[in-house]
């Protein structure tokens, strides 16, 4: 008499494999604070609170200090300089170089409708 082989695969709990590599890699959600809209696709451009009291593009993103996002669209800067979006994100009160700057940095960028174009 074989018995040996009545017993199917014999089930060891100890053998589930804890699957690691699956998780999805961290992506930090950015909302750009004038539209309130993220844009993976083109991404979006930090603006960084410096130690000094200034405010500052962060092309980089590695500055250090207090950062919001703006979409790479000259309507969104406008929008987030002119109405102190930025200064609420920031938790600051701009002073009139930075915005400036800000400023001026928008208006080299494109406007979203004609950057929308497919
Ligand atoms: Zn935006």
């Amino acid at each position: 008499m074989v018995a040996a082989n009545t017993n199917p695969k014999p089930v060891t709990s100890a053998k589930v494999k804890v699957q690691k590599g699956m998780r999805p890699k961290h992506v930090p959600q950015r909302t750009c604070i004038a539209c309130r809209s993220h844009d993976a696709k083109r991404g979006l451009v930090r603006v960084v609170r410096t130690p000094e009291g200034t405010v500052e593009v962060d092309e980089t993103g590695k500055k250090n200090g207090r950062g919001a996002y703006l979409c790479r669209y000259r309507d969104c800067w406008e929008a987030g300089v002119a109405r102190k979006a930025l200064d609420n994100a920031l938790k600051i009160q701009i002073d009139p170089e930075s915005r400036k700057r800000l400023k001026s940095y928008g208006e080299s960028l494109p406007e979203r409708s004609a950057a929308d174009v497919e």
